[in-house]
């Protein structure tokens, strides 16, 4: 079951109430609290190997856990909106320094690292979809103000809460893998044997399986339209599958991205091979990025519908990519 809905507010208000809540937000390494209806724990269930798309780059142990940089929710929203639109989270990838926390009601560890070129390119292609939600009626916000903001995974959790986000996305792309791999992750994951089975992180105590079955099928359902609106616009296969980050350094392991277990709404995780040239650091080109955005434009468009809305084409999108990149 999804926890308490309440009832729609302006985006002015939500941003001042998203602001307000990060007071209360910080992730505090008090001792554990009983787990809240977003996840229970479960003894129950085992991870299966899935790809392990994510660069392997991380802080070491050794970090400091320094206090995430609060941020003013975009509220670029034109006030033409109307208040019953669909509000879309977008969660561009990574922080701007690295961060190891405890998220206090489940104990597990939140932790997050810088990771260039990807930080900048997937702030870039969000700011771009995010502007051309808006101009076609959805309110949008974003979980990062900056490419280079630091905001820890709870907290992104907490923004798409706060404001009953219809859909959150989450937009990476990895520079270790080929442009062959492209991939969803819902909250549902996939079927094995037939059968879907338990999402979750943590060892132990700390095991927190993700509960709320609505959202998990929502999120499911959005995930295939996202899958099919970016293997049309990029031309390459899109799978839908699970992740896998058992046996990752600093990683809960488990199966399923941290902002998704953490969350109450429907939340896609989306990523894109970006290997350039051979290269592992350089910048994927204009035009992928302008189609990845474009697939995660009209994927959202096809989830969650605005009578008319009528997306930006690619060449207007590309435009938009370009300016991100030389500004
Ligand atoms: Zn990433």
């Amino acid at each position: 079951m999804s926890g308490p809905r309440f009832g729609r507010r302006t985006v002015g208000a939500i941003v001042a109430s998203c602001l307000l809540l990060f007071a209360g937000c910080a992730n505090q390494p008090t001792a554990r609290t009983p787990p809240r209806a977003t996840a229970g724990r479960s003894p129950s269930g085992t991870g299966q190997p899935g790809s392990d798309p994510s660069p392997t780059a991380a802080a070491s142990a050794s970090d400091p856990a320094p206090t995430p940089t609060p941020i003013a929710t975009p509220a670029a929203t034109p006030k033409s909106t109307p208040a019953h639109a669909p509000v879309i989270v977008i969660d561009p990838g990574h922080s701007g320094r690295s961060i190891r926390s405890r998220n206090a009601a489940t104990g597990l560890t939140d932790f997050d690292y810088p990771n260039e070129p990807e930080m900048t390119e997937v702030f870039g292609i969000s700011l771009c979809v995010a502007a051309d939600l808006r101009k076609i009626g959805y309110r949008v916000v974003l979980t990062k103000k900056k490419a280079t903001s630091t905001v820890s995974l709870t907290r992104r959790a907490q923004i798409a809460d706060t404001v009953h986000a219809d859909l959150a996305i989450s937009v990476h792309d990895d520079h270790t893998q080929t442009d062959s791999f492209q991939a969803v992750y819902s909250q549902r994951g996939v079927k094995h044997h037939g059968r879907y089975h338990a999402m979750w992180r943590g060892d132990g105590a700390d095991r927190t399986v993700f509960n709320h079955p609505g959202v998990a099928r929502k999120s499911a359902h959005y995930a295939r339209l996202i899958a099919a609106a970016r293997r049309r616009d990029q031309h390459r296969p899109v799978a839908i599958t699970e992740e896998n980050f058992t046996g990752r350094s600093g990683l809960e392991p488990g199966n399923l991205a941290l902002v998704q277990l953490l969350t109450r709404v429907p939340w896609v995780y989306s990523e894109s091979g970006a290997r350039t040239g051979g290269s592992t650091t350089r910048r994927i080109t204009t035009h992928d990025e302008t189609l990845y955005a474009k697939g995660i434009l009209d994927g959202i468009v096809a989830a969650v519908p605005v009578k008319g809305a009528r997306p930006e084409s690619t060449v207007a999108l590309r435009r938009c990519i370009a300016r991100h990149r030389n500004g």
